[in-house]
């Protein structure tokens, strides 16, 4: 009862990326933000949605605010909103899909007042790669991937995830089927999918390494494929059900 009579009432001032708006009541809008210290969270933005509103153009998909407001039981009621970076116009067809891919999955994965180390910074870091890099699907991979190992769903994939063995280039690697989890040759059981060489390496390297490394790792396109189809199948294994976005994004 304490926590919660702390929780209330409190006054943040914190920074984010919008992730997701949804109306509300006549003029309002309700907004998931993923904030650099108090996890995501979800606002309530009054009157944001008449003409003459102080929000107005600061509360769209994938702004990066700076935020604040008080802390209700469920919901912050926003103050003020700042604009650090607003949604850039003129994105392609292809960024557009890598961002809402990223939004519905960061929404999906992180729960409501959860605080993820490092989901932050990845995902502003993120954004940042997206404008500058052509490679939009090994981003949205890397994302994924590292995204899935600071949540906890993705196991560290440089040893077997049942006896411990250390992976080298060499042996051949199994995924255990619709699961994060990657195992030796001595541990893997009839079921288990061989890996085409190279791949538990290039997901190892991206778990570790931050984003503009990534995106320097060279990749052939039956590999990229091989990767997504493996993290669609680990997603939609976590959620029970696929992301919305998949199909929009691989035809
Ligand atoms: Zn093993």
């Amino acid at each position: 009862m304490r926590l919660e009579t702390q929780k209330m009432n409190r006054h943040l001032s914190t920074e984010g990326i919008v992730l997701r708006k949804t109306d509300f009541n006549e003029a309002d809008r309700i907004v998931t933000v993923l904030t650099r210290d108090h996890g995501k969270i979800d606002c309530i933005a009054k009157g944001a949605r008449r003409i003459k509103s102080k929000f107005c153009g600061r509360l769209e998909l994938f702004c990066h605010i700076k935020l604040t407001g008080f802390q209700g039981r469920d919901l912050v009621t926003l103050d003020e909103v700042n604009l650090i970076t607003p949604f850039p116009q003129g994105q392609s067809l292809e960024q557009h899909r890598v961002l809402f891919t990223l939004a519905e999955s960061t929404h999906k994965l992180i729960h409501a007042h959860q605080h993820i180390d490092g989901a932050y910074p990845l995902l502003v870091e993120t954004l940042e790669a997206l404008r500058e890099t052509t490679k939009h699907d090994a981003l949205l991979y890397a994302y994924l991937i590292r995204l899935l190992t600071l949540t906890g769903f993705l196991p560290s994939w440089n040893h077997c995830a049942l006896c411990d063995a250390t992976f080298h280039a060499s042996l051949p690697i199994f995924v255990r089927l619709g699961d994060a989890h990657a195992v030796c040759g001595n541990c893997k059981t009839p079921a288990d999918r061989l890996l085409n060489a190279g791949i538990p390496q290039w997901i190892s390297h991206m778990q570790r390494v931050p984003m503009a490394e990534s995106l320097k790792v060279a990749s052939a396109e039956g590999q990229r494929n091989e990767v997504w189809n493996w993290l669609k199948e680990v997603l939609q294994n976590i959620l029970t059900y696929p992301l919305k976005t998949e199909e929009f994004l691989v035809g």
